[in-house]
């Protein structure tokens, strides 16, 4: 049965001109970033209010200070892992045209992925909400907060989504588009339950393209609309489907 729909999805790949990958928190799990949602999630200890714009903009010091603690501390010392590494690789093989990421962790960059379309923003990347410069996080002295802008000394937010903002302009732009170009969808570590990211492999569906999905267990897009599913962790499964290509 696994080996059957391993074959079945390393043929739909290998026949593929134009082919993507959507990811969700699942591919970052094994790099041991816990997921926002669920039991053991990020919200589930930490109040995400501070990820609201205004409450961000009305308490800078307090937000920054579980901000920092949450993506600075946490996952700033994240690796990629396998599945992360597989994607790049592909990607440098001709084999994935892009990855359509939900996650903020850079990752996929880190992993060998150039071409990254960033639906909710990267951790990685500062924004000054005064002057609109942009600069690494790296770059930033975690020890004094709020985080100023070093050009204009306006307040800094990371340059991923927060509650109350839009989805980028381009990313969600370039998301689309690639999901209409696409023959075959590679869905990995995404249940399918934020809007409006969820999208995107409709839009592959309903032009055509194969969708394969590796998720440990069922989502909303199973039954709906998963035509191959990889049953298990996004890295076992992207290697033994390397493996095979
Ligand atoms: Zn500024």
């Amino acid at each position: 049965m696994r080996e059957q729909q391993l074959e079945k999805a390393v043929n739909a790949l290998r026949n593929s001109k134009y082919t993507i990958a959507f990811t969700g928190a699942g591919i970052s799990v094994e790099s041991g970033i816990p997921p926002f949602r669920g039991e053991n999630g990020i919200w589930a200890k930490y109040d995400s209010q501070v990820l609201d714009l205004d409450y961000f903009h009305e308490n800078p010091k307090e937000s920054w200070s579980v901000i920092r603690e949450i993506f600075y501390d946490y996952f700033g010392v994240a690796q990629p892992n396998d599945a992360h590494k597989v994607l790049g690789r592909m990607e440098q093989q001709g084999l994935l045209k892009c990855v359509i990421t939900q996650n903020i962790d850079n990752l996929h960059q880190a992993g060998g992925s150039s071409v990254v379309y960033e639906f909710h923003g990267n951790s990685q990347r500062m924004v000054c909400t005064q002057c609109g410069h942009y600069f690494p996080s790296q770059d930033v002295n975690f020890q004094k907060l709020p985080v100023t802008c070093p050009k204009c000394s306006g307040l800094v937010k990371p340059d991923f989504t927060f509650f109350g903002e839009s989805i980028p302009t381009e990313a969600y732009a370039g998301s689309l588009e690639a999901a209409r170009n696409s023959e075959v969808c590679l869905i990995i570590g995404s249940l399918g339950e934020v809007m409006p990211a969820a999208m995107v492999p409709w839009e592959a569906k309903r032009n055509g393209a194969t969708i394969i999905e590796i998720n440990p267990k069922p989502s909303n897009f199973t039954g709906p609309l998963t035509d191959i599913h990889l049953v298990g962790k996004a890295s076992e499964v992207l290697l033994a489907l390397e493996q095979r290509l």
